[in-house]
């Protein structure tokens, strides 16, 4: 026998932006789905108008394209099951539900929010432990169930507002193996009559959850922990509407940490820590609010995925770099965690330094020129790809290379003051004066290599050792008595540019020491 084509969905509802545990449920799925040679479809899940926000879809489509996850059906490219909006499936539902009546598992019902409050009242005081609408609390109250045909018929024809409410067997046992955590068996007494289709005509999420995953040929549901309780619900109502033999199977992801461990992470982590937890950047359109995202900080999107990757999953190697290739050959749903998996900023942060150290030179220039422009810094072209050489290997984002390298573009006002104590002596004095006409005295090619030797030559020739100096004469040219290549620094500022600084060193420098 063939095996059935892997086909895999993500189906978020628009209700903000998307946060690192909902990319990581759709890259999940799409790495599955790639390696299986199947499909993975985008589902929008929208039956909530209540909870609806404007910009939220589109905020979606774009983060899975920035992060390169790709769609082979859904709202934008279409397919054989389109819509792929629930919305606009609306009218499909209400049949499946009304299937479930006739057959005996599912009934109308018309309690209004009165009666649902009186009801459960009555059941707090009487120390009920789980309150819910069962198999039990139904008898008691206004539905098809416990009215005449007619009285049934009649309140439908009159137009009086009801939901059908799924009838949920006593003394049955739900099971199903979940691929990451393994058997799961729940008693149907412990599920409540689960509203299936709303007052307004709408679908609730589990019953156009359930149509849809079937009607689409879902193959396998990977989404995130907090919908395991709903779960066993899911495997009866595969069971009622007659579609157990072909239900998905189910695996659930484990939740994202907050940094310490502690709990689940939250935007009020974010906030707090200073770090992002969304993809893109988003403004809620109602308070205005702002929401901090993986791109506009400065990350790659390689660097994205293949951090998120790791949040739950490993290879079973030591590798932790992966392309998305990489990862789509080695992922696996069985190295799946079940245990939380903590949110690191850190561990974020050094994927993307390893992502920007393999960068071609030229997109980081291509990227960083703009910024230049916008402080209204004069550089060309072969100075932008001499920073970029030095500085790209030693920071975290592109962007920082614009910070680190703005000691370029101004001489040192201030010198690091613990440095200058200790290195700023008689000695090196001396050794900065000379310099200092040694380089103006220089015909030849002010380059890195050249410099050195010119050093070199001149230390000797007065000697003076050029390991006591350099220090010194680092804290001249950039005012810090740590950084990137002092020679690669003195060719990009060019002999003038140093002989200026030396200059300045040598009457700031000496008269700040002796203030010391
Ligand atoms: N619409 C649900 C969500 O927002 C989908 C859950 C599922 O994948 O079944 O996450």
């Amino acid at each position: 026998m063939s095996k059935t084509p892997v086909r895999v969905r993500f189906a978020p509802s628009p209700t903000g932006p998307l946060h690192a545990g909902g990319v990581r449920t759709a890259l999940y799925n799409y790495l599955f789905a790639r390696q299986q040679g199947g499909q993975m479809l985008l589902r929008i899940e929208d039956t909530d108008q209540n909870r609806f926000v404007p910009g939220a879809e589109a905020y979606i489509l774009e983060a899975l394209e920035w992060l390169g996850i790709e769609i082979d059906e859904g709202p934008q490219q279409g397919g054989p099951h389109a819509p792929y909006r629930q919305s606009d499936r609306k009218e499909m539902y209400r049949g499946y539900a009304e299937k479930l009546i006739e057959d005996g598992k599912a009934y109308y019902a018309f309690d209004t929010t009165e009666q649902l409050d009186e009801m459960r009242k009555r059941m707090e005081a009487a120390k009920v432990a789980a309150v819910q609408y069962n198999a039990i609390t139904r008898m008691e109250m206004t539905n098809s169930l416990t009215l005449s045909k007619e009285e049934t018929k009649a309140r439908l024809e009159s137009g009086e507002p009801y939901v059908i409410r799924m009838k949920i067997m006593p003394k049955e046992e739900v099971r199903f193996n979940d691929l990451i955590r393994g058997w799961v068996v729940v008693h149907s007494s412990q599920i409540d009559d689960k509203v299936l289709l709303k007052s307004d005509g709408m679908p609730t999420y589990h019953l156009a959850n359930i149509v849809d995953d079937h009607l689409m040929g879902i193959t396998h549901v990977i989404r995130g922990e907090e919908w395991l309780p709903s779960a066993p619900l899911h495997v009866l109502l595969y069971r009622y509407l007659g579609w157990e033999s072909t239900m998905p199977q189910f695996a659930h992801l484990p939740l994202l940490l907050k940094p310490d461990g502690n709990g689940k992470l939250s935007k009020r982590d974010a906030d707090l820590g200073g770090f992002p937890i969304f993809p893109l950047e988003w403004t809620d359109p109602v308070s205005g609010d702002k929401a901090r995202g993986f791109r506009e900080e400065g990350y790659l999107p390689a660097a994205t995925a293949n951090f998120l990757a790791l949040l739950g999953w490993n290879s079973g190697t030591e590798q932790e770099l992966f392309t998305m290739d990489e990862l789509i050959s080695n992922f696996s749903l069985e190295r799946v965690h079940k245990a939380g998996a903590r949110f690191d900023i850190q561990k974020a942060n050094w994927f993307n330094q390893q992502y920007l150290k393999q960068l071609d030179d030229a997109a980081v220039i291509a990227e960083l020129k703009p910024f230049y422009a916008e402080k209204g810094i004069d550089v060309t072209d072969e100075q932008l790809s001499q920073i970029v050489h030095l500085l790209k290997d030693r920071v975290h984002f592109t962007k920082e290379i614009i910070s680190e390298s703005l000691f370029l573009f101004s001489a040192p006002e201030n010198y690091d003051p613990e440095v200058a104590l200790k290195k700023w002596n008689e000695e090196a004095v001396n050794a900065v004066s000379h310099l200092k006409d040694a380089f103006a005295a220089f015909s030849g090619d002010f380059n890195a290599h050249d410099v050195k030797e010119l050093i070199s030559a001149t230390m000797e020739s007065h000697g003076i050792k050029m390991s006591k100096i350099m220090q010194a004469l680092r804290l001249a040219v950039t005012g810090a008595g740590a950084g990137p290549d002092l020679m690669i620094i003195m060719e990009i500022l060019g002999k003038d540019k140093v002989i200026q600084r030396l200059e300045n060193a040598l009457n700031r420098l000496s008269a700040q020491i002796r203030l010391a």
